[in-house]
């Protein structure tokens, strides 16, 4: 598929906005939130709730008087093309603030692959009317199932008496999960086994809204980086949950079909992207402060000069921008591909993983280019190193990026590499 490279100018518009949030009320934000890890940015989520609920009440409209919802869009669009430059710029301004943003976010995108009209319609309605904020998100990891999803052992067992689902199990690193079930009407996507057995062909996601019964949240993680974002565990204890909040099909077919574990997984096609789009902000950051201070003392790139001629300084910088261009390049690809609604599994993880190693090694090569006061909390470099590692951990590794990225070219299978 041709892809174009100028960013259309509505989109640039909308850019140049969203520049003004991550300057004026973002960046201003970042060391504070930093180091107060359990507050919460208040006004940014105030200010911004109107606008996210908005976007999601247009959605969910057009969503509404379309006749065939359910079908992926087939027309050329820019809605994620959209939604990369925002997170993009956002995630300059500070990515963990970007992360308490109120939305549907992974558990709009797990809903958006694999719910119905139905319970797009009924669900994500929370997310676009109201004058409280509201937050979703998605649990798939448990304290023994991280990059082995195959190994979740929650459980969701059918009551036939009361027509709901009876959830068991704990969910941990959620991200937004406290927001999600106890600081707003919002709600977590949670993937449960109906049968263990089954292995994949037994896992589905089921929507657990908040003020259930039997749902509680357990530990608030401490962390490293994005330390603006709230990072939850979730315990579920005969969680009772309707019928109709399992996405997708209930049944586990008798062929021990993964097709349903594939949908879920579909998911991520959409939102790698996005993580890579995050990182692109974060080593855009370091890169643009980087080269502002070396500017101040006469280092500049001379754009042109043969190689050798360059010092060693120069030549981390050229290499530095075009390690985060080349990154930029493959996730305009794969969200071209998504705005296109042609399959994108190849190209999101090409993404996440070239995205998550280039911010990683900028900003911990910014920090090194800074002498001492990169190493200082006088300035955000620090920070930024810190919050790029995320990048290659969070929806799936660098490393199970690299299989899914190997599996797609060789034609391999994933039980034949692993
Ligand atoms: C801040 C934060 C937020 C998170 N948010 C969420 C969330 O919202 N929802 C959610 O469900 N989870 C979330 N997670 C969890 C995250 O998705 C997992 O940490 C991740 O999937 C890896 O799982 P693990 O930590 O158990 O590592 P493991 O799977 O135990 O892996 C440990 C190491 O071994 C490597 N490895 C594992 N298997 C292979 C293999 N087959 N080949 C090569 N290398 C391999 C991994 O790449 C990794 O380097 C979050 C994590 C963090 C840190």
């Amino acid at each position: 598929m041709a892809i174009s490279f100028e960013v259309p100018e509505h989109v640039q518009q909308q850019t140049e906005m969203v520049r003004f949030v991550a300057e004026a009320m973002m960046r201003p934000l970042s060391r504070e939130m930093d180091e107060n890890e359990h507050a919460r940015p208040t006004a940014f989520i105030e200010q911004m709730w109107p606008i996210m609920r908005d976007q999601q009440k247009r959605a969910l409209d057009k969503l509404e008087q379309s006749t065939d919802g359910d079908k992926r869009e087939k027309r050329a669009s820019t809605t994620y093309l959209r939604y990369m430059l925002m997170i993009e710029m956002l995630s300059w301004g500070d990515a963990g603030i970007y992360l308490c943003l109120p939305y549907a976010a992974l558990g709009g995108a797990a809903i958006e692959a694999v719910g119905t009209t139905e319970q797009k319609l009924r669900l994500l309605r929370r997310f676009a009317e109201g004058d409280q904020p509201a937050w979703g998100a998605m649990a798939m990891t448990e304290p023994g199932a991280g990059s082995d999803t195959a190994a979740i052992s929650t459980t969701a067992v059918f009551d036939e008496e009361t027509n709901e689902w009876v959830l068991n199990g704990e969910k941990i690193f959620c991200t937004n999960g406290k927001l999600a079930l106890e600081e707003s009407n919002g709600l977590v996507v949670v993937w449960a086994t109906v049968n263990k057995e089954a292995g994949r062909a037994g896992m589905k996601s089921f929507v657990v809204e908040a003020g259930t019964s039997g749902v509680r949240i357990g530990k608030v993680e401490i962390k490293h980086g994005i330390r603006a974002s709230d990072t939850a565990s979730i315990v579920l204890s005969d969680a009772r949950i309707p019928a109709d909040n399992i996405l997708g099909s209930a049944e586990v077919q008798a062929g021990r079909s993964t097709q349903s574990f594939k949908g879920a997984m579909a998911t991520f096609d959409a939102t790698r992207p996005m993580v890579a789009a995050s990182a692109l902000g974060v080593g855009r950051a370091a890169l643009e402060f980087v080269k502002e201070k070396l500017a101040a003392e006469g280092v500049e790139i001379p754009y042109g000069a043969p190689y050798h001629k360059l010092t060693a300084i120069q030549r981390d910088l050229l290499e530095m921008e075009a390690q985060l261009r080349a990154a930029y390049l493959l996730t305009l690809r794969a969200v071209a591909l998504l705005d296109a609604g042609e399959e994108n599994n190849l190209e999101a993880s090409m993404a996440k993983v070239k995205a998550g190693k280039v911010v990683t090694q900028v900003a911990q090569k910014c920090v090194e280019l800074l002498g001492m006061m990169g190493y200082s909390r006088e300035w955000l470099a620090e920070k930024w190193m810190r919050d790029a590692k995320i990048s290659e951990i969070y929806e799936g590794t660098n490393q199970i990026n690299t299989l899914i990225v190997a599996r797609r070219i060789l034609g391999y299978s994933s039980k034949e590499l692993r």
